[in-house]
């Protein structure tokens, strides 16, 4: 095959150009079709004279699914050619390049980003099950995206596919190790659930920038997989939660927190006692889980709600002193700003935190308030140590002060509206219990 010393090959009809990747028998290149269209290709070339029995084999398989679907998160195979030198798959141009460099150059995505990735991913893994259809090689490097603006995700490389009914069990040993299910390393002997294994591997390599058993070696690997060390980042992890799992110390720790909102509350300090009765409500929804005792669980309710109301007057309270301190804050803002005249960073960074507060006004927009507080406040808390003394470093210092109280006010709004929710889906729950339970009397 030319090798990328030699430049593409050459193909009828089409124009070879930028090698895009090659992975263990091809090597892929963009093109442009000659015929008016234009249209960009990927062309995935493979040399003949590189191929044995078994790689024939695949390469067959994998034109053969691959022509035989069509799905919007599968990458599509146009057209198959060949030549005396190359078999060539012309297939569907994916712009933003795999899915290995994409996780990379972020370091690692956010929880958000892999979300919608996974849910992507499985309504491709959905469809070609339903086909009996296992890819068998599922890795970053074979997942492609189709853009880097508006990126949706190509299932790629069915290479090592296979069609494979659920209680089919293979012996050959295929895909990547590092995402390879245990009973592929260690037994050899699988059948269609090792896809999901890896799906597993991908999502964690995507929150957290490696996959869960890096490894130099086959050994090592095999080690890692077996050995029952924790996983640290998994059990640490705010998403997990593993603080507010449902124990009989919930309902201790959720009042001492009511005790210290009370004092604070007496005290007229309105914004801790709000910060703290939300926090001893993401104990108390744990309690109410654990506690099995109906009439206690009852009587835990009727608490949590007067901690609620209570919660909501200081909200209203907190959210009245802030807006006043907001009108306050403009005049101190328009002069930070205008004495920030000469620095582009610092203007861009008041413009983040501009834009922060403007979303906080919009209906459901918290979230995207937060990111954008979040990343304003990085910027400005750089620029704020560089800052040298005087007026400006004042002004900076208290603009700082402010935003960071807003982007944690707007933090326990969203967490306290989570838990009134997690509160309510128990009301419902404990509903249908007690309905299951008078059905059965009678
Ligand atoms: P192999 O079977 O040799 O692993 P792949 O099909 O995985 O070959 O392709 C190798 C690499 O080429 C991929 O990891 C990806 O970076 C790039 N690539 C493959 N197909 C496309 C495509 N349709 N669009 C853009 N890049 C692609
Ligand atoms: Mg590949």
């Amino acid at each position: 095959m030319a090798g990328p010393g030699w430049g593409p090959p050459r193909l009828d009809g089409f124009i070879l150009t930028e090698r895009l990747g090659s992975g263990t028998y091809a090597t892929v290149y963009k093109a442009y079709a000659k015929k008016d269209t234009r249209e960009v290709v990927a062309i995935k070339c493979v040399a003949k004279k590189s191929l044995n029995k078994a790689s024939v084999e695949n390469l067959l398989t994998e034109i053969e699914i691959l022509k035989g679907i069509r799905h919007p998160h599968i990458v599509q195979l146009k057209d198959f050619q060949w030549d005396s030198d190359n078999i060539y798959l012309i297939m569907e141009f994916c712009a933003g390049g795999d899915l290995s460099r994409f996780i990379h150059t972020r370091r690692i995505l956010p929880e958000k980003v892999a979300r919608v990735f996974m849910q992507q991913l499985a309504s491709a893994l959905q469809f070609l099950h339903e086909r009996n259809i296992s890819h068998l090689d599922l890795k970053p490097q074979n997942i492609l995206l189709s853009s880097l603006e508006k990126p949706h995700l190509k299932l790629a490389d069915f290479g090592f596919a296979q069609h494979m009914s659920p209680w089919d069990e293979k012996h050959v040993l295929r895909g990547s190790p590092l995402y390879m299910a245990p009973e592929m390393v260690c037994q050899r002997q699988y059948d269609a659930r090792v896809d999901l294994w890896s799906v597993g591997v991908i999502l964690y390599e995507a929150l957290f920038g490696q996959p869960p058993f890096a490894s130099r070696s086959f050994a090592e690997l095999e080690e890692k997989i077996r050995s029952n060390r924790v996983i640290e980042d998994f059990f640490a992890h705010p998403w997990v939660d593993l603080e507010h799992v449902p124990s009989g110390e919930s309902l201790a720790r959720a009042t001492a927190l009511v005790v210290q909102a009370v004092k604070k509350d007496q005290d007229g300090d309105a914004a801790a006692a709000l910060s703290l009765y939300c926090k001893a409500l993401d104990f108390f929804v744990p309690a109410l889980h654990y506690e099995v005792d109906a009439q206690r669980k009852e009587a835990i309710k009727a608490k949590v709600g007067q901690y609620v109301s209570r919660a909501e007057e200081l909200k209203a309270i907190v959210s009245s002193s802030n807006q006043a301190l907001l009108r306050q804050g403009t005049s101190a803002r328009d002069l930070l700003r205008e004495m920030a005249r000469d620095k582009p960073r610092l203007l861009a960074a008041l413009d983040v935190a501009s834009a922060a507060m403007a979303k906080e006004e919009e209906a459901g927009g918290e979230q995207d308030a937060l990111d954008l507080y979040q990343h304003g406040l990085g910027e400005l808390l750089v620029l704020l140590a560089a800052e040298p003394p005087g007026r400006r470093r004042e002004l900076l210092h208290a603009e700082v002060q402010n935003l960071m109280a807003r982007a944690e006010y707007l933090k326990e709004q969203v967490k306290m509206r989570e838990s009134r929710w997690a509160a309510e889906s128990l009301d419902k729950e404990g509903l249908s219990e007690s309905v299951r339970s008078s059905c059965t009397l009678q």
